[in-house]
């Protein structure tokens, strides 16, 4: 494994992020964050109480009513988060660095999530200034017109296998459009978006605007769902916690983005181009260790290309690189925790025992340099059936499940026959059929000969149990606005 900096303790350990300072959490409470790739502690980072959460809520309440933030011009706005979105660029190493030693995840991923991340603040900077109403021409004597204002403070619930750029999907459209903000990060991974607010701050960002708040989510994230104070909730993460939230939030009709599980299919019909299918869905489901939201982790192969397609995948997956983080060769570092690989490692067994094929993968490497770290090399059934468990559940890791169909209906069924729906690709060489496909899959996203899910410009999100709402695109920007409509009155008299 590499050299790398020593942790931050003590006096240098990370603080709550409230009124745009590092602030130590009640009773000065701390938590160790670990590094999954060495299992060695990494960090020292104040956990926050509930009484933080209440403190962390007003800050934002003050900002919001009595700071400078929601009443500045879009375009003086911007230009903050330009000057942001300029500091990430110029820190990229080191906080890809600190990404890829927090989550365990390949340097190259991290890199190219820090650079997505600084494009995020890029386009709603200037998407900032194209958010507008309109004037539609009502049946009366004068002229409505519509505002789209900010709401107020939002809570931006944030999950363990993209710590940074997912905060920088929700951070950036809350803050252009007016809003401010209190990110609740992962416990295990609260430090990329510690030090993103530190040069928030630096870019000229108002005290107040965003804070950051470490702690656990059954206690701190439910107070801020809860806090009177907070009037939108963006959260990411496992679809039960979305429900509960979704419950909670229903009290005070907050506003709700969720964005949440998934267990995506990729469809190969037997015209498709194997040979780019295979090396383009190989990282559709592995990459990221397969904590992935996105991950295609069902792939429907037409049953005339099925043997040909598993003997080439399986190859491809044996190929791939398990190593450290931190060598740039690395394609698949960590997974999260021991604990979490252990859970992986139990759905490769439930595999086995209901009838499926591991046709290779599953075991951690040999290799000693990475035995304290959370690994697990990509796993690959075959044989699945559309009622096992492998088949319905989502796994978050490296596994992949394989199932054959006879024709386009069958195939289509399948997909469909699922909780979710967030993702998915579909490979054909068949134009109508894959338009007439695209449209009948239940999902929020789809990609055509492509594994391609996510465009800054393009809205994201799931259908049915994988979430409510969208994020990216415009559409995440008018999400954190509320329309007025105003009528003035042109005609005396009337
Ligand atoms: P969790 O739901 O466990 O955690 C997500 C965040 O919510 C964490 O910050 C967590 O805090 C917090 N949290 C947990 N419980 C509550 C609660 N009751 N109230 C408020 N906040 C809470 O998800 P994971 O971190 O395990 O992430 C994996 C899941 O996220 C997968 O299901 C995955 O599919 C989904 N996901 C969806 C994406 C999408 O765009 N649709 C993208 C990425 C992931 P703490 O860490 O302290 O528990």
């Amino acid at each position: 494994m590499q050299s790398t900096p020593a942790p931050r303790r003590g006096a240098d350990a990370f603080g709550l992020w409230i009124d745009g300072c590092a602030q130590d959490a009640e009773a000065r409470a701390v938590s160790t964050v670990l590094e999954p790739a060495t299992g060695a502690p990494l960090a020292e980072v104040a956990r926050a109480s509930r009484a933080d959460a209440r403190r962390a809520a007003e800050s934002a309440h003050h900002a919001f009513h009595e700071g400078p933030w929601p009443r500045q011009s879009a375009a003086a706005r911007g230009r903050v988060l330009l000057d942001l979105a300029a500091r990430v660029r110029a820190q990229a190493e080191e906080l890809a660095l600190l990404e890829a030693r927090n989550t365990g995840k390949a340097i190259s991923d991290a890199r190219w999530e820090v650079g997505s991340g600084a494009a995020c603040f890029e386009y709603y900077a200037g998407a900032a200034t194209q958010l507008a109403g309109s004037t539609p021409p009502v049946d009366a004597p004068g002229i409505s017109l519509t505002l789209r204002q900010p709401l107020g403070p939002c809570a931006l619930i944030v999950p363990w296998n993209f710590p940074f750029l997912i905060a920088c999907w929700k951070i950036a459209p809350a803050l252009a459009a007016g809003n401010t903000a209190v990110v609740k990060p992962a416990s295990a991974t609260p430090l990329s978006v510690l030090r993103l607010a530190e040069l928030a701050a630096q870019a000229g960002l108002p005290p107040g605007v965003l804070g950051v708040l470490p702690g656990p989510g059954e206690s701190v994230g439910s107070a801020l769902v809860s806090d009177p104070e907070i009037v939108k909730i963006s959260f990411t993460g496992d679809s039960g916690n979305g429900a509960e939230i979704l419950r909670l939030a229903a009290a005070d009709i907050k506003r709700t983005s969720l964005e949440l599980g998934g267990k995506s299919a990729s469809i190969v019909f037997a015209d498709a181009d194997l040979a780019r299918c295979v090396e383009k869905s190989l990282l559709a489901v592995f990459g990221n260790a397969g904590q992935d939201c996105c991950a295609r982790s069902r792939i429907l192969v037409e049953a005339s290309v099925h043997d040909a397609f598993v003997e080439a995948f399986a190859a491809a997956t044996q190929a791939l690189v398990v190593g450290d983080p931190l060598d740039p060769r690395t394609q698949i570092g960590s997974l999260i925790s021991l604990a979490h690989r252990e859970r992986v490692q139990r759905y490769l067994e439930i595999g086995c025992d209901e009838g499926a094929r591991l046709v290779c993968g599953g075991e951690r490497p040999g290799d000693s340099a990475l035995a304290g770290g959370a690994f697990l090399r990509p796993a690959v059934f075959d044989r699945v059936t559309p009622s096992m468990r492998v088949a319905r559940e989502e796994i978050f890791g490296p596994v992949v499940s394989i199932l054959p169909f006879q024709n386009e209906a069958e195939a289509i069924r399948l997909a469909n026959d699922s909780i979710y729906g967030l993702s998915g690709s579909l490979w054909t060489r068949d134009l109508k059929r894959a338009l007439r496909v695209a449209r009948a899959i239940e999902t929020g996203v789809l990609s055509v000969n492509s594994s391609r899910s996510v465009f800054l410009e393009s809205p994201f999100g799931g259908v049915k149990r994988s979430g409510l709402g969208r994020e990216l695109g415009r559409q995440a920007l008018e999400a954190y606005t509320e329309l007025k409509s105003i009528y003035f009155e042109t005609e005396e008299g009337a």
